[in-house]
């Protein structure tokens, strides 16, 4: 059983992370865990995180959808959960893949305020209406996790179910056109990246576009963990969040920022590389190559370079009309046009998340699926 939860909580990592273009919505950590009627189990436990997660996926109807967890530092010695769980919620916040803080509270509202995200709670925030009216008004902003006869599932407090971003509050876009430090030594979430005798060591590394935002508090930019005033570090290099859709479905979101070109394809050999080859079909494993498309920006351009055997095609506005279609193939670039995607097999397409939304008949995979005889134990319509 060890064994299983433990590729849960690793399939549940790569669902949390601070990249303001990647989450989808945020989460005090330490109150999700003990939601313990979502499942009946333990008075805390980090699937219910997994748990939280997948039900966000079924209402956004997209598969790996990522949260931004504010962890309050009591989780590190938390009794109830298995020092397993413990260790590895340290590692997140070592990682700098979640914000470990005494008062996590305000954070949750400050974070989802800054990038115009849902949060999800079963608080109501009640004393935190005058600053931010939206956990009262706003239409799919605040949505509490509870049991419903589907199976876990999301319940706005105001408007409908659907999670709902607006985009970065006009301070968030301020402060996130811009790159922090923080004094600290080693800070994971504002450190200086290349820095210190361990940084060869990190597990993860820091992209610098994928920096969390500053806490503005006192009002100027502050590490929320360190409570230091943080410095200008430049500009923020601007960024192009992509998705994958393969049958009509999103299956995952990723970046691609000036310094980091992503290769999509059935097996990259490129570590932050896009690997198909789980969703895909015999034919459509025998016709994409394992690195088919390259995806970089160039300036203010996003360019799709077929790297392929057997060649893409370009679908521009998003039409799908045979006769539009653009053949990509023999190392061919091509800027892609906001609503134009890439389409490597017959539907399997990449493009602008913006402009890629899943199609009908949505069925989700679970980040619990990794461990079938955990995923037993709970409700059965998971
Ligand atoms: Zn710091």
């Amino acid at each position: 059983m060890r064994f299983e939860i433990s590729k849960v909580l690793d399939a549940i990592e790569g669902r949390v992370c601070v990249d303001p273009s990647l989450v989808r919505a945020v989460v005090d950590l330490a109150e999700i865990i003990r939601y313990a009627d979502l499942d009946g189990g333990r008075p805390a436990s980090m699937l219910r995180l997994g748990i939280t997660i997948d039900a966000l996926g079924r209402q956004l109807e997209e598969d790996g959808v990522q949260v931004y967890a504010v962890v309050h530092r009591g989780v590190l010695s938390d009794g109830d959960l298995t020092s397993n769980e413990r260790m590895v919620v340290r590692r997140w916040a070592d990682d700098g893949l979640v914000e470990v803080l005494n008062n996590p509270t305000e954070r949750v509202l400050e974070v989802a305020d800054l990038l115009g995200l849902p949060v999800l709670s079963r608080q109501r925030f009640d004393g935190m209406r005058g600053r931010y009216p939206w956990v009262a008004e706003g239409p799919g902003r605040l949505l509490a996790p509870i049991s419903g006869p589907n199976g876990p599932t999301l319940k706005a407090r105001f408007g409908n179910d659907y999670p709902t971003a607006i985009g970065p509050s006009p301070a968030g876009a301020k402060v996130l056109a811009r790159l922090w430090r923080c004094p600290e030594p080693g800070c994971a979430l504002f450190g200086s990246g290349g820095g210190g005798a361990f940084a060869d060591l990190a597990r993860v590394e820091r992209k610098p576009a994928a920096q969390a935002p500053p806490s503005l508090r006192t009002g100027t930019p502050t590490c929320p963990r360190h409570d230091h005033r943080l410095t200008d570090g430049g500009p923020r290099p601007r960024v192009e969040v992509l998705a994958v859709r393969i049958g009509g479905q999103v299956r995952q979101r990723f970046v691609v920022s000036p310094d980091q070109p992503v290769i999509v394809g059935r097996a990259p050999e490129q570590p932050e590389g896009i690997r198909l080859g789980q969703w895909l079909n015999d034919e459509a494993r025998r016709w994409i190559s394992r690195n088919h498309v390259r995806f970089e920006l160039r300036g203010n351009e996003l360019v799709a370079q077929d790297v392929s055997t057997n060649g893409s095609g370009v679908r521009p506005g998003g039409s799908m009309a045979e006769t539009e279609r653009v053949p990509l193939g023999n190392q061919q670039s091509r800027v892609l046009a906001s609503k134009d995607f890439v389409e490597l097999y017959p539907g399997v397409q990449v493009g602008r998340a913006a402009g890629l939304a899943s199609g009908g008949g949505f069925n989700p995979s679970s980040v619990m699926a990794e461990a079938p005889t955990m995923a037993m134990r709970l409700p059965k319509q998971i």
